[in-house]
């Protein structure tokens, strides 16, 4: 059966981020009447034509690396499903312990590797005569190049002091208190579409991370589920994010970006041919390096996507304890308007250019506009994703079905998460947001959302 052309995402959303009526129209394969809004993408429910704008739908001509890629993608998508049907029974996962064993020894093997290359350098600088201490000291140099890198704990531009956000802190604080995780040690704000926790430095202080677009869409209670599933990685037992297996990743990661053959291997070294020669055999063996590094980093990913996986599902589980059931919901289902928001915010962008008097790039707006044009900015985000129509949530929601077979995702596909909290009984908040703590978060976020929504207006 031959395929109408499929007009793209880009293509379909209109200028305007308003909500539109919608415009019947008779689906081109299978004839069935859709009701397309003009701001998304046209796409049929019943055949699911142009489930995916821009994907064509010629079949791949059949290659043994194709076959081999759909045997892996099908493996992916019976574990993924597997491991959902063992957390909505109950279950213990299957074949987690063995992964977690020999992903623990994998970064126990990283560590020793570099103590072991520290001990040679030590011990080179102190029995050796001058060549050999020579030696000592280039070894102790490489070691300070690779050494296990804990992170450091942001400062300046996007972070919030307690001083500055006492509600902010306090509602944190009683988030993580109620999951019996520590308290924030920083909270960053910053201009992604996410939101993140990790653990900076020696003193393991938790690191929030919240993304502007994404905080200011939420409502005021999914916000506090949010932060739920955030604190939730603190105590969900995920790995991933532990002292040794994360150092392990991040210094795997980090000595890989060092071997990775640059251009300057193989141009900046003039025309001796001694030189040449130097340059393209340390270009090789540092290739080689990078490969092998490449295939253990593949192979940790591997070994932990379950563990990912099975964290992310308990997070989501702890989100709806702090926030309830129903706020969690809505905040995964926001979670999928990643893309949407993107689009949105060009378009916004666009809009406010556009209009007769506001800031365009190379040209200094005046006082009014310069307040105006941020808030108009974040107004326009918030509506046009409280009216993305059913429709259009419901191909996002099939699109994240479509994901069930990418191979070691360690996040499981938003429609999963959403069938979870489906299949456990509904809980009410533990921890609710006062309209008074609302206003006081916002007030305190106020400089942070002129700053970020100039940032994205000005990109
Ligand atoms: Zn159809
Ligand atoms: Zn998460």
């Amino acid at each position: 059966m031959s395929i109408p052309a499929a007009p793209t995402a880009a293509a379909t959303e209109a200028a305007a981020t308003a909500p539109t009526a919608s415009a019947p129209q008779a689906c081109p394969c299978c004839a069935a009447t859709i009701d397309a809004d003009p701001r998304f993408a046209v796409w049929c429910p019943r055949c699911e034509w142009n489930l995916t704008p821009g994907a064509t739908d010629a079949p791949a001509p059949k290659t043994r690396r194709s076959a081999a890629h759909a045997r892996r993608e099908a493996a992916a998508t019976a574990r993924t499903d597997q491991l959902f049907e063992d957390i909505a029974a109950g279950r213990t996962a299957t074949g987690g312990q063995r992964a977690r064993l020999a992903a623990a020894a994998i970064a126990t093997a990283v560590h020793l590797a570099t103590a072991a290359l520290c001990a040679w350098g030590l011990w080179l600088l102190v029995t050796g005569n001058t060549p050999l201490r020579c030696l000592g000291a280039v070894v102790l140099a490489l070691v300070v190049l690779i050494r296990p890198r804990l992170g450091r704990a942001p400062r300046g531009e996007g972070v919030l002091t307690r001083a500055e956000a006492p509600a902010l802190y306090g509602l944190a604080d009683r988030v993580a208190a109620e999951l019996g995780t520590r308290p924030a040690g920083v909270i960053q704000v910053d201009a992604d579409f996410n939101a993140s926790v990790w653990v900076a430095g020696l003193r393991r202080q938790t690191v929030l991370t919240l993304g502007l677009p994404f905080w200011e869409v939420l409502g005021e209670q999914d916000r506090v589920a949010l932060l739920g599933h955030e604190f939730g990685h603190r105590v969900n037992g995920d790995n991933r994010r532990g002292f040794w297996l994360g150092a392990a990743i991040q210094a795997l990661a980090h000595w890989h970006d060092l071997a990775r053959p640059r251009g300057h291997y193989r141009n900046a070294v003039g025309l001796q041919m001694l030189f040449q020669l130097t340059d393209l055999l340390l270009g090789v063996l540092l290739g080689g390096v990078a490969w092998l590094l490449r295939r253990v980093l593949l192979l940790l990913d591997r070994l932990t996507s379950r563990a990912g996986q099975q964290a992310e599902y308990h997070a989501d589980t702890l989100a709806t304890r702090v926030g309830s059931t129903e706020a969690t919901r809505r905040l995964l289902r926001t979670l999928l308007l990643q893309q949407t928001a993107e689009t949105a915010a060009t378009r916004v962008r666009a809009e406010l250019r556009s209009r007769p008097g506001t800031a365009r790039r190379g040209r200094t707006p005046d006082p009014a506009e310069r307040t105006s044009a941020p808030e108009a900015f974040w107004e326009r985000l918030r509506v046009h994703l409280a009216t993305v129509p059913p429709l259009e949530h419901e191909r996002l929601l099939r699109r994240s079905a479509l994901e069930r077979g990418a191979v070691d995702a360690t996040h499981p596909p938003t429609h999963l998460r959403l069938a979870l909290l489906d299949r456990a009984p509904a809980v009410p908040a533990a921890v609710t947001m006062t309209p008074a703590e609302a206003t006081a978060i916002a007030a305190e976020l106020a400089p942070h959302r002129v700053r970020v929504a100039r940032t994205l207006l000005a990109g």
